[in-house]
């Protein structure tokens, strides 16, 4: 058996300091925004009326990979934050390959509203912090297999701004990409640690940058022009419509997540990869950060949603509900070593040895299958270090490969009180 563990969070710290210049863009929320109602018009109708506008029956068992791009250069300098075009390119072919639909972002978030029905496997492509690489390199290649996309932007870091260097972005580039369908989204102003007290640079009117905790009403005051000031400028430089948010390095609180929401934003992200469900809490959407030197963090992800190594076999989709699972779908746990159990009997005969129990942050674990009671179990045994936790159970049934997804939540606390990346990433 393998276990892996998740190492991309720790990763993510180490390499901090090179997320200067980070923004993605997704294109899609314009265009959703102009051409679908807005939840609030869709579920307010005359009490007693029978509803005009039907919801699509929306596949709650789909599943959805975020992905998340930094730089594309052919030599490599910093692997925690670069890919070469050759590898990337690889990898949008493996996403074809192996029948993973790669959708708009907005298309992800019309599903959790229940709006739009989206294929059973599929990816979202992002790319952070806006690097020019990300126009001359990534974007063709997205373009040739006809993928769409979102850029997250933190706005001193676009060419000209305060952060924006020769490998930055021009706002012309954004709105080239905006014109032709990109999704543009924030990402901060100055892409730092947006919790009260933590060290920031803050540059002096003159241009001098010096480092400083800032809390109480200056903190505010700074806090407010990350996340809404970001958006503003986003939305009124580029005339579109901004409703996600990237938080920098995963960093934030309820603090800023309610700052966040209150100003209209519609979902956060964070870099804790794992596959996006029906019910995962759109304050928090795992991203999977695909760097040079996390060359499995790929393989791994697209496994976790994958029916089979050859993408051909059929697989049968069987509720989490049917299945009595514990802990139950959507279900918040307390406990950080949780007993993950399944009864199967509702699928009928077991080939025996074919169950395999897959857990998020960790692969597949060595769980074990009682034929008697139909119960497969796994007791965690390493502490689940996010804030929710996706489990695929699989197994052949008269020849036919059947499995079920479910999520769960861990209460923040008893998730990984003892590591010191614990906190959500956006
Ligand atoms: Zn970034």
């Amino acid at each position: 058996m393998i276990i892996r563990f998740a190492t991309l969070p720790l990763l993510l710290a180490l390499n901090l300091s090179m997320c200067k210049k980070q923004e993605s863009v997704s294109p899609g929320s314009q265009q959703a925004s102009a051409s679908s109602p807005t939840p609030a018009a869709v579920a307010a109708p005359v009490m007693g009326a029978s509803p005009k506008i039907t919801k699509p029956v929306v596949d709650q068992t789909a599943q959805v990979l975020i992905f998340c791009y930094h730089r594309l250069v052919d030599k490599i300098r910093y692997p925690g934050t670069e890919i070469t075009p050759a590898a990337f390119e690889a990898q949008m072919k493996e996403l074809k390959d192996r029948g993973i639909t790669v959708i708009p972002m907005q298309d992800l978030l019309a599903w959790k509203r229940g709006e739009k029905n989206i294929p059973p496997r599929c990816a979202v492509i992002s790319f952070d912090d806006g690097w020019k690489s990300q126009y001359e390199v990534a974007w063709p290649i997205m373009k040739k297999y006809g993928y769409p996309f979102t850029m997250f932007i933190y706005t001193e870091g676009v060419r000209g701004g305060s952060l924006g260097g020769g490998e930055a972005i021009t706002w012309e580039q954004l709105a080239d990409m905006r014109d032709n369908g990109v999704d543009i989204q924030a990402h901060t102003a100055t892409h730092q640690d947006l919790r009260e007290g933590h060290t920031i640079m803050v540059a002096s009117p003159g241009g001098k940058k010096t480092k400083t905790k800032l809390t109480g009403p200056q903190y505010e005051q700074w806090v407010q022009n990350e996340v809404v000031g970001c958006k503003q400028l986003l939305e009124q430089r580029l005339g579109i419509k901004v409703n996600c948010f990237a938080v920098p390095f995963g960093n934030y609180n309820e603090h800023v997540k309610e700052l966040a929401r209150n100003s209209g934003y519609e979902a956060m992200f964070t870099v804790y990869g794992q596959p996006i469900t029906f019910t995962s809490p759109l304050d928090s959407l795992g991203r999977y950060a695909i760097e040079a030197n996390k060359p499995k963090v790929f393989e791994d992800a697209v496994k976790m949603i994958a029916t089979s190594a050859g993408g051909g076999a059929a697989v049968a989709e069987v509720g989490a509900k049917d299945l009595a699972t514990q802990p139950a779908d959507g279900e918040t746990v307390r406990n950080a070593l949780p007993l993950i159990k399944a009864n199967l009997s509702a699928i009928g005969p077991i080939e025996p040895g074919s169950v395999q129990m897959r857990v998020s942050g960790l692969g597949v674990v060595p769980a074990s299958f009682d034929p008697k009671s139909g119960t497969v179990s796994y007791q965690v045994t390493q502490k689940l270090h996010e804030k929710s936790c996706s489990v695929i159970v699989s197994a052949k049934s008269q020849g036919k490969k059947v499995e079920a997804h479910w999520t769960f939540g861990i209460e923040q606390g008893t998730a990984g009180g003892t590591s010191p990346v614990a906190t959500p990433k956006k």
